[in-house]
Formats: C-alpha cells, sequence, structure tokens
C-alpha cells in the first residue's frame, strides 16, 4: 500500500469516527443509510448536504426520519451525478477504443493492398505474355475491387463512431450544465457561483477590471412559507431567480447561493452602476403580483433585499463575500425592500 492510500484511508477513519460520534450526540440509528449522510458530511464534499444538516443543527431540533430523508436526498442526487458521469466515460473510452481498432484493421488492408501492387509490378517486370498480363489484370481489378468495398465499410464504421462520439459529448454536455444549475429556479447553483467568482477575483486581479456582488434575500420569506405553503415559496423562488437573470447581462452571474438567497455576479460594472442594477432588480421584484397557481388566491406582493460591495484588488472570495453580506444586512435593518452598498454602509456605520 503507497504512502497516499495508507494517508488516505487513515482520513476515511476519522471522518468515520466523526460520523459516528456526531450520530450518537444526536441520536440518530446507526443503519447505512444514516451512516452514509453522516460520513458524507463529515468528509465536507457535498457542499448543498452540509449546508442543510448545519442548518438543522443551528434549530437544535432531533433528527426524525423526515429529516433525515430530506438530508438523503443530497447524497443520492450527489451519487446519481457521479454514476451517470462514470457510464459516461465508460461509453466514451467504449466508442473511441472501437474508432481505434477500425483504424487498425484500415492499416492493416491498405499494407496488404499495397503488398498485393507490389507483387504484380514484379511479375510484369517477368513474364509480359498476354494471358499472364491478362490474369495478372484480373488479379488486380479482383484486389481493388476487395480494397474499395473494404475502404466503403470503414468509412460508414468511421462515421457511426464519430456519431456516437459526438453524442456522447453533447450527453455529458448536459451532465455539466445540470450539475451547475439549480433545479428549482433553473440559474447558476452554488458551485458555479463559485466558480464565476474566482474567475472574476483572477480576472480582476490580472487585469485591474472592476466587479461587483450583490447579496440578495427575500424579505420575510419564512412568514410567506408559513402563510401559504411551501409549494408556494417554491413558486416565488423560481420567479425571484427569473427577475434576476432578466436584469443581467451573458457576461454576468445569477446564482442561487443557497435556500432563498440569491447572489449575482456584475462583471466590468463599478459600484454606482451595480447599486443602480441592484435597485432596478429589487423594484422587478416588488413590482411582481404573486397569484397562487392552484388556485387563483392572489397572494399580494414579494419583497427583496440586497447588499452590494465591490472587489477589492488581492482580497479575498471570503472577504468579499462577507462585505457584500453585511451590507444585506443592514438592508435587512434598514427597514427591508431595499439596496445598500458598501458606501451607505460605511456613512450608516458611522451614523450609528
Ligand atoms: P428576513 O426578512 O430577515 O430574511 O426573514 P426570513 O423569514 O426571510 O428569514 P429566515 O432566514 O428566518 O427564513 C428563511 C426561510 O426561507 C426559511 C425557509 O422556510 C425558507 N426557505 C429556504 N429554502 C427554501 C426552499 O427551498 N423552498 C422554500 N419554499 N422555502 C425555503
Ligand atoms: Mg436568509
Ligand atoms: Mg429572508
Amino acid at each position: 500500500m503507497g504512502i497516499l492510500s495508507v494517508q488516505k484511508s487513515v482520513r476515511e477513519q476519522a471522518v468515520a469516527k466523526a460520523a459516528m460520534a456526531l450520530m450518537e450526540s444526536h441520536g440518530v440509528a446507526p443503519s447505512p443509510t444514516n451512516f452514509e449522510i453522516f460520513f458524507t458530511y463529515a468528509g465536507g464534499a457535498n457542499p448543498p448536504l452540509s449546508r442543510a444538516l448545519d442548518a438543522h443543527l443551528k434549530t437544535k431540533k432531533p433528527f426524525t426520519p423526515d429529516v433525515l430523508d430530506e438530508l438523503r436526498h443530497h447524497v443520492s442526487k450527489e451519487r446519481k451525478t457521479i454514476d451517470q458521469l462514470d457510464t459516461l466515460s465508460k461509453d466514451v473510452s467504449a466508442a473511441l477504443g472501437s474508432v481505434l481498432v477500425t483504424l487498425e484493421t484500415a492499416g492493416k488492408d491498405a499494407a496488404s493492398y499495397g503488398k498485393t501492387l507490389s507483387a504484380a509490378i514484379a511479375e510484369m517486370v517477368g513474364d509480359q505474355s498476354p494471358v499472364a498480363v491478362r490474369k495478372l489484370m484480373d488479379g488486380l481489378l479482383g484486389a481493388t475491387q476487395a480494397m474499395e468495398a473494404r475502404t466503403k465499410m470503414l468509412e460508414d464504421e468511421l462515421h457511426k463512431s464519430s456519431t456516437e462520439v459526438s453524442d456522447l459529448k453533447t450527453k455529458l454536455d448536459d451532465v455539466r450544465k445540470e450539475s451547475l444549475t439549480d433545479p428549482l429556479t433553473a440559474i447558476a447553483n452554488r458551485k458555479l457561483f463559485d466558480m464565476a467568482l474566482d474567475n472574476a477575483i483572477h480576472d480582476a486581479n490580472e487585469t485591474g477590471e472592476e466587479f461587483a456582488l450583490c447579496m440578495c434575500d427575500i424579505d420575510h420569506f419564512k412568514t410567506f412559507n408559513d402563510t401559504w405553503g411551501h409549494q408556494t415559496g417554491d413558486q416565488v423562488l423560481r420567479l425571484v431567480g427569473a427577475c434576476l437573470s432578466e436584469n443581467v447581462k451573458g457576461r454576468d452571474t445569477a446564482a442561487r447561493y443557497g435556500g432563498e438567497e440569491f447572489a449575482v455576479i456584475l462583471r466590468q460594472t463599478r459600484l454606482e452602476h451595480a447599486l443602480n442594477l441592484a435597485n432596478q432588480i429589487r423594484g422587478h421584484v416588488e413590482s411582481k403580483k404573486l397569484v397562487k397557481k392552484s388556485t387563483g388566491d392572489i397572494l399580494g406582493t414579494i419583497t427583496i433585499s440586497i447588499g452590494v460591495a465591490q472587489f477589492t484588488p488581492g482580497e479575498t472570495t471570503a472577504s468579499l463575500i462577507r462585505r457584500a453580506d453585511e451590507c444585506l444586512y443592514a438592508a435587512k435593518r434598514a427597514g427591508r425592500n431595499c439596496v445598500i452598498g458598501e458606501e451607505d454602509h460605511k456613512t450608516s456605520i458611522a451614523a450609528a
């Protein structure tokens, strides 16, 4: 066993111990499915599960079968994506393998045809009687026709393989897109947001580009859910997601950050313009008249609060998010349904 695999198994044991300890301290039955949830959580590699489980731990409520069922979805969703990728990568290798076999066969066929031709030339140099030449020609004609048929077959096989490879590429692109999309709102998920923010920070540090980050949160959403039910709440999340993507350009990223929080990365944008755009988004959400699809009930309106920060060259991702979050909290304190930018936030702190 190599050093790396020893380290890996030591880490897995530590993760397993942490998982068991956590289950025991919260009275969770040590069944294999529960263990899988807590093992994945303790490993820390499934952010949606970590967020959901952390949120539940904060409530200090017990892990009921319903709660565990909900958490299990995060684990099985991840497994589904991994399985899909696994199957696709196996299919790609199989398709590429068959292309290689086809090409190898083509090489062998061409070489044997070449040999037939050289043998014919050698014979022509020897016996040149009409009968011998005639025999030779018949032989050559046969070999050329066979090669033609073989080449046609190889061409068809290659065409089939290339179609297969391009179909698989489309599937791979679909799976990739799915793994970066939030299923409920169909906008970017947290993973894509993290990637887009890393890119924006990298580019800003390299080129001096200015960009801003908006953190948005639905106001009094818990009350909305409690009054109208979770499914209607989900409808609102879709609506907010649509308002965000309708108001940003292709180079920007509007994402569901988690729960009822959204984030928007505005590329090539300075604070002042970002504040205008955030206010436009806020107004757009407020202007929607909500109607319950199933009953036609008028649900009134929903509002969002937004905090906006501009990237400071050299700062970390966490620091930028924290600054935008602080502005968001300031917007909540200021009465909600408003936008607070860093400058306003500093002013309001100074005034307090
Ligand atoms: P505030 O104005 O201070 O933001 O109040 P709030 O009620 O929105 O904030 P709080 O953080 O107390 O509640 C957030 C709620 O968002 C809790 C939960 O019911 C709801 N929520 C989070 N994720 C989802 C989801 O996926 N679907 C639905 N329907 N509701 C969600
Ligand atoms: Mg919130
Ligand atoms: Mg909220």
